[in-house]
């Protein structure tokens, strides 16, 4: 869509405001509202100023005057406010340089892609994000403990946690046995069309959805593979889509990777492969069906992964899924077959343009600009330098001996040692300007100030189970 046509638009809907959407540092849609009498052609290019001194990770306060550039591409009529709204996704620029702001996460995007470009190794990256989330009754605030505590829906309850004797289960999902029974167990069916519905019309290529393991609701919708930029947006749009239709239905959804102790959690899966015009340049004949630039990809994937996973698992909350049993990876290793690498090499389909490579660590807790960005450059390393991915681990992981499953490196275990290692080991995102060494050491010190410090230094309820009465 031209800026032309989305004064057009605005006309034929009777639209009456704008809605110029941005992410703040770590990750979450921001907005900012305008009469529609503000918008003209030139705001695709001047924009609207506003103070980005509040947004997390942003300007110090002496220089937060900032451009908000909104991307005619992105248009879209907003489903879930009163009044005709036309939602916009915008890039931040400096008003004074009129450059774009190097900590706006699409900007860093954008480089990335250019970047791939430059390298002359392919033109187009493609991204397709598994992304799962739970849906909750209600949310309750324990003011005692300040927390919110999740109702789990009444009909998929935890009830049976612990128990050896489920009972009669009626139309309950049995625990961990959630995918994929069909309704009256799969009470959220209603839920995911809606859901599915209001993206399509949104613009959104839907494939399917389905109920996912976990009990409690929790869902996947996939939607079809594109080029970085628009898929991170369409990320974006996904999780709104998401929780609005979830709060219309009284309801709540999260993308927090481990909500529920001993059940699985959420992740996004992201499925990766580079073109050249037509052309799969994954595809090939080496293991997997993978060609041998694809098994560099791998290799570099996997020799930056612990520092990848600063981005791609940028939570406290994601090292919590990250743990052997739940169908989350462990492990830094690839396979065509097992669930537990970090790296699989899916084989639903022998054609050429099918192939790719499933990156199963990341979840939606990360900022979808930063985390495919880190991917592709971290890929463009490892064919860049010919990184040898390693033989693939295809055996069941239980049937090796102690020492060889110990000698396998697996992924950090908590957060600060992801960051930890994204600080030893930056220099393959810095390449091409795409990061900068203030978004790297910026990113580094938020993550551990207010997440990892903030979690330290507050008593974790579990403490008042294990310490309460000692
Ligand atoms: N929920 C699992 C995870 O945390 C993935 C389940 C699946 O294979 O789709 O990665
Ligand atoms: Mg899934
Ligand atoms: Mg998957």
């Amino acid at each position: 869509m031209t800026p032309k046509q989305v004064l057009q638009l605005v006309k034929t809907k009777k639209i009456e405001f704008i809605d110029c959407r941005f992410m703040d540092f770590p990750g979450l849609w921001q907005h900012t509202t305008y009469p529609v009498s503000e918008l003209k052609e030139e705001s695709f290019t001047h924009g609207f100023g506003f103070d980005g001194s509040s947004i997390r990770g942003w300007q110090a306060i002496n220089e937060s005057d900032m451009l908000i550039v909104p991307v005619a591409d992105t248009a879209k009529v907003d489903p879930f406010y009163e009044r005709p709204t036309l939602s916009l996704i915008c890039d931040i620029k400096d008003p004074i340089t009129q450059k774009s702001y190097s900590r706006d996460p699409r900007s860093i995007a954008r480089k990335a892609t250019k970047y791939l470009k430059e390298t002359k190794l392919a033109d187009k990256a493609y991204f397709g994000p598994e992304m799962e989330y739970f849906v909750f009754d209600q949310v309750r605030y324990d003011q005692g403990v300040n927390h919110a505590v999740y109702e789990v829906d009444s009909a998929e309850g935890v009830w049976n946690r612990g128990r050896n004797w489920p009972g009669n289960l009626g139309n309950q999902v049995r625990q961990r046995e959630g995918y994929f029974p069909c309704p009256p167990m799969d009470t959220g069916h209603n839920l995911r069309s809606e859901m599915s519905a209001i993206m399509q019309e949104l613009g959104l290529s839907v494939e399917c959805h389905h109920h996912e393991v976990a009990t409690g609701g929790q869902a996947e919708i996939d939607l079809e593979y594109q080029d970085l930029v628009p898929m991170a947006d369409a990320c974006m749009l996904y999780k709104y889509i998401v929780k609005n239709v979830a709060a219309r239905y009284g309801k709540v959804a999260t993308f927090m990777p481990k909500p529920l102790f001993q059940d699985n959690g959420s992740g996004m899966h992201t499925h990766f492969s580079l073109w050249k015009g037509t052309k799969n340049l994954f595809a090939g004949r080496r293991y997997g069906g993978f060609s041998q630039m694809g098994l560099y990809a791998i290799g570099g994937i996997l020799r930056h992964a612990p520092a990848l996973l600063a981005f791609t698992n940028p939570t406290t909350n994601s090292y919590k899924r990250l743990v052997p049993g739940y169908e989350a990876p462990v492990n830094l290793t690839y396979s065509s077959r097992n669930r537990s690498a970090a790296i699989r090499i899916p084989q639903y389909s022998q054609k050429p343009e099918t192939r790719r490579l499933e990156f199963r660590t990341p979840d939606c807790s990360s900022n979808p600009y930063l985390a495919f960005s880190a991917m592709l450059m971290a890929a463009i390393d490892g064919i860049q330098n010919k990184i040898d991915p390693g033989d693939p681990l295809d055996k069941d992981l239980y049937d090796l001996e102690p020492a060889e499953r110990e000698a396998i490196p697996h992924a950090p275990s908590e957060l600060s040692e992801a960051l930890d290692a994204l600080e030893a080991d930056h220099d393959f995102l810095l390449q091409g300007k795409v990061f900068t060494d203030d978004v790297i050491h910026y990113w580094i010190k938020y993550k551990r100030e207010e997440e990892v410090q903030a979690l330290r230094q507050r008593p974790h309820p579990y403490e008042f189970c294990m310490y309460f009465d000692i």
